[in-house]
């Protein structure tokens, strides 16, 4: 898999052009990426190319950034760590944006109740490793969730019965007119998976509300649920987690398995045999295996019981070809 190279303004034919990569070098410097196969920021490994890719580090960048987007028209798209994804492989027309750096960064305010704030960049594994070795307990469910502080907050990540909703105190949000605004846990809208933030909103940062525990506690209740996460999962295989929403009172992964769809093949995709709500990429899944795989899966389902699967992935891109 090729790094993308920084810098480059290619020649491929898009609909970003010379003046406005010159403007987003001038931005963001060499964090600014063109062409680049979106494959290996996803954790399916699975994506076209996106016209850009934008790694913005500072806050100002993100605001630069967003306000010449949106002033010159061009789509744009914030991606985390890519792990509730798929990217057709026809590739995103206009710009990702990956946030890091001061945007990825964590700190504790233990004052009065311990609270941490992250960076909406930084990956849930190093926000939950923090709170272990300072004996922070609460967030320990989000141990083994591959995704970013935005994207949790975002989709409203949730396991072992517990989700962001209950833990979040407020979020930093920028929003697509550039202004950063800070909203409370009760002025937010979860919903199973989702929080409705006005449409190219950006998780900036958030704060979560932890409790004092030992570290022993804290950690103990990591390794048990990244124990019980490997019972379950595939996680020998690129993948984007639960592909469709659980049914109300019931699984997906159920009434897939049900649907008699474990281990079904289309080209490099599989509907795991471990987990029959996780399609697996076994070696050179295109976006439409796993779009091909989905359908069956939906189709059989609803046949069977009535019940229509919702999609859970978010699915973007693919304008250039028909994937
Ligand atoms: C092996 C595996 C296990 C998983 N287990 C779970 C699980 O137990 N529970 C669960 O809920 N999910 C699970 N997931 C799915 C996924 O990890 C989560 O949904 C995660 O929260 C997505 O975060 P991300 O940073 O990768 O977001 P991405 O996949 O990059 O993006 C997902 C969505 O969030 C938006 N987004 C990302 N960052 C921001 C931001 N800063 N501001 C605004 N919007 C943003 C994107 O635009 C996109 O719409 C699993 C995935 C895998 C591969």
């Amino acid at each position: 898999m090729g790094v993308c190279p920084s810098g480059s303004i290619g020649t491929l034919n898009t609909m970003i052009d010379k003046r406005h990569k010159e403007a987003l070098i001038k931005i963001v410097g060499k964090g600014a990426r063109f062409h680049c196969s979106m494959a290996q920021y996803t954790t399916f490994r699975i994506g076209g190319e996106a016209d850009a890719l934008c790694f913005v580090e500072r806050l100002s960048e993100l605001q630069q950034t967003v306000s010449y987007l949106v002033r010159e028209n061009i789509p744009f798209f914030i991606v985390g760590k890519g792990s509730n994804l798929l990217i057709r492989n026809g590739g995103f027309e206009g710009i990702l944006i990956i946030m890091r750096g001061e945007l990825a960064t964590i700190e504790t305010d233990e004052e009065n109740t311990p609270e941490v704030t992250a960076g909406g960049g930084l990956g849930l594994n190093a926000l939950v490793t923090y709170c272990s070795q300072k004996g922070l307990g609460g967030l320990e469910f989000l141990v083994g969730i591959p995704g970013t502080v935005g994207g949790a907050v975002a989709m409203n990540a949730g396991a072992f019965g517990e989700e962001v909703e209950g833990v979040v105190e407020s979020i930093q949000v920028l929003t697509p007119q550039g202004k950063l605004e800070t909203k409370y846990r009760s002025e937010l809208a979860f919903s199973y998976r989702n929080l409705s933030l006005p449409e190219k909103s950006i998780v900036v940062r958030a704060s979560f509300r932890c409790v004092q525990k030992s570290r022993e506690m804290v950690s103990r209740k990591v390794s048990d649920y990244l124990k019980r996460r490997k019972a379950t999962q595939p996680l020998e295989y690129p993948s984007a987690g639960s592909i469709f929403r659980n049914p109300k009172n019931d699984s997906a992964g159920r009434l897939i398995e049900k649907a008699g769809l474990k281990g079904k093949k289309v080209g490099g995709a599989m509907i795991s045999p471990k987990h029959a709500n996780y399609i697996v990429n076994t070696g050179e899944a295109k976006a439409e295996d796993v779009l091909t795989l989905m359908g069956l899966a939906r189709q059989k389902v609803k046949e069977d019981t009535g019940i229509v699967l919702e999609t859970e992935i978010r699915i973007i891109g693919g304008k250039r070809e028909s994937a």
